[in-house]
């Protein structure tokens, strides 16, 4: 907008009905029209603005515009008059400004320098509409977007419930039709192995089921480690290998000085094993498998056209296949669970579905690409962290929770007693195991051996474990002793007092291997 001169060579009565005429429209318009000279002193105000801040013209002229801007919006006045005074314009910027009666109002302004007729900048006229309707509006389209999203998600999460019980079944049906066979068989010992094998593999996919399960619907606990994703390829490599068959190359291109990611590695490895089956699924007939890492740096341009990622330093991890590829009637669909072009009993349609769960929860993001009849390179994006993965020892964990101390095992339940025993022995422990208490007591009395710990269950007919304990440590001073139990720690505590270590069943290899050395 420029100030002209009065204008020397027309009539005055045509400028003077001019002007009124633009005053008329102005006043007119339901938009504040405020006029303001470069330090922010109100100059002008229409009656759109009289009706939206409750201030007369009169009342307001002359004085300054920060009368009507929050305190905590002053920094963000004074840098508008600053960017007027450069010549800029502002448009649509959404702000907050004060009424006479204190209220705050929500304003979208667009504010235009104002120069005399010699081009300087000397104010600022603005145009200021209420938004509140607006913004109210904005409010409550997000909830509804998130009730649709939420909604959306329960059908997919029935959906797959009904997928995992169905697939469920046939496991279970497996497994149980496999151990009847054992029971006929066990004269046959290598039937026998062939139908446990035939169990082993149904419990694993049993167990990838839930998995997969669990991370779709995000109840899965993670724990998030800084991961070089180097390390995970190299230490997949081999499987990923047996994996996909000798018809397909495998060809790993690890970067130098790469990033490393805080993610839960189990996680990042069920990525890559996912994206590892669907590339060799699509090459029937061979092909060639790329799996390469690098750091990419994201800037705001690209963040803003692929929405979801902020800017900053990413690593990549990309895995590119010669297979089949997709169409794009394809391509829209297969992030959605139990979307599936394989046959029946191939394909569950949860391998992406998955991946991108993970990704997402990662804070990354995950791209396709793909070409009919060339091939698919998938690239998973996952933000960059500074910290470095801790080193490992070389000596693995496994190495360091042997032992040779001696055990003895009482627990009245014979199939866990017996798989305790297998578990302690082949971890170098020497074991002796009773079914109850009397009967460990007399073992001990009869037998002049050393007994490092006492391992034994809490509840058992006869004699609880912790008499047993305590008969046994007045035979042996000095005794250590694990408690284990279906029961927690909180419910047994006050029975067995608060310093006992207590396993809790069932226990995993490790964790019974763990408590074990903490207890010695
Ligand atoms: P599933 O592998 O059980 O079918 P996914 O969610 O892993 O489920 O994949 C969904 C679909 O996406 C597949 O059925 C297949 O049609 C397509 N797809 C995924 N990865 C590839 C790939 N690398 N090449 C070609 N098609 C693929
Ligand atoms: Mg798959």
């Amino acid at each position: 907008m420029t100030v002209e001169p009065e204008p020397r060579n027309e009539p005055r009565s045509a400028w003077h009905a001019l002007a009124a005429s633009l005053a008329a429209i102005i006043d007119s318009s339901e938009d504040a029209i405020i006029g303001k000279d470069l330090d922010g002193t109100i100059t002008s105000w229409n009656l759109g603005a009289e009706r939206l801040y409750g201030y007369t013209a009169t009342e307001i002229v002359g004085r300054n515009i920060s009368v009507i801007t929050p305190s905590d919006r002053l920094d963000e006045l004074a840098d508008v008059l600053r960017r007027i005074e450069r010549g800029e314009r502002i448009e649509h910027h959404d702000t907050q400004r004060l009424r006479k009666n204190g209220s705050v109002l929500d304003i979208s302004v667009t504010i235009s320098p104002v120069r005399d007729s010699t081009g300087t900048v000397i104010g600022a006229s603005a145009i200021g509409r209420d938004i509140t309707d607006r913004l109210s509006w904005e409010r409550e389209r997000k909830a509804i977007d998130v009730r649709l999203r939420q909604s959306e998600r329960l059908e997919s999460l029935g959906q797959l419930a009904g997928g995992i019980a169905h697939d469920f079944n046939n496991l279970l049906a497996v497994i149980l039709n496999s151990t009847t066979f054992i029971r006929d068989e066990l004269d046959d010992k290598e039937a026998a192995s062939a139908d446990l094998d035939q169990i082993s593999l149904a419990a694993q996919r049993a167990g990838t089921l839930t998995r997969q399960l669990l991370s779709f619907s995000r109840r899965e606990v993670l724990k998030p480690q800084i991961v070089n994703l180097n390390d995970l390829v190299t230490g997949l490599e081999e499987m990923l290998r047996r994996t996909i068959g000798e018809h397909i190359e495998l060809v790993t291109a690890p970067a130098h000085d790469l990033c490393s990611v805080e993610v839960d590695p189990g996680q990042l490895e069920q990525v890559l094993v996912n994206l590892t089956v669907n590339a060799r699924d699509a090459m029937p007939d061979g092909g060639l498998l790329t799996i390469d890492t690098d750091n990419i740096d994201i800037d705001a341009g690209y963040a803003e056209m692929h929405s979801g990622l902020a800017p900053g330093r990413y690593v990549r991890l990309r895995i590119s296949d010669t297979g089949v590829g997709m169409e794009p009637s394809v391509l829209e669909h297969i992030f959605e669970p139990f979307f599936t072009t394989k046959p029946q009993g191939e394909g569950t349609g949860l391998g992406l579905a998955t991946v991108f769960g993970i990704v997402g929860q990662a804070a990354g993001e995950i791209q396709l690409y793909s070409e009919p009849g060339i091939g698919t390179t998938c690239r998973v994006l996952l933000p960059a962290t500074d910290r470095t993965p801790p080193d490992v020892r070389p000596a693995g964990m496994a190495q360091d929770l042997r032992g040779t101390e001696t055990v003895l095992v009482v627990e009245d339940e014979d199939a866990l007693r017996e798989v305790t025993r297998r578990i302690l022995a082949k971890n170098g422990y020497h074991v002796l195991t009773s079914a109850n208490g009397p009967e460990a007591l007399a073992l001990v009395k009869d037998h002049e051996v050393s007994i490092d710990l006492l391992l034994t269950d809490v509840i058992m007919p006869q004699m609880y474990g912790k008499e047993l304990a305590a008969r046994l440590q007045t035979l042996r001073p000095g005794l250590a002793v694990l408690y284990m139990s279906g029961y927690a720690q909180p419910v047994l505590g006050p029975t067995l007092g608060h310093d006992a270590m207590l396993l809790e069943k069932p226990f995993s290899e490790n964790l019974l291997l763990t408590k074990i050395r903490a207890a010695l």
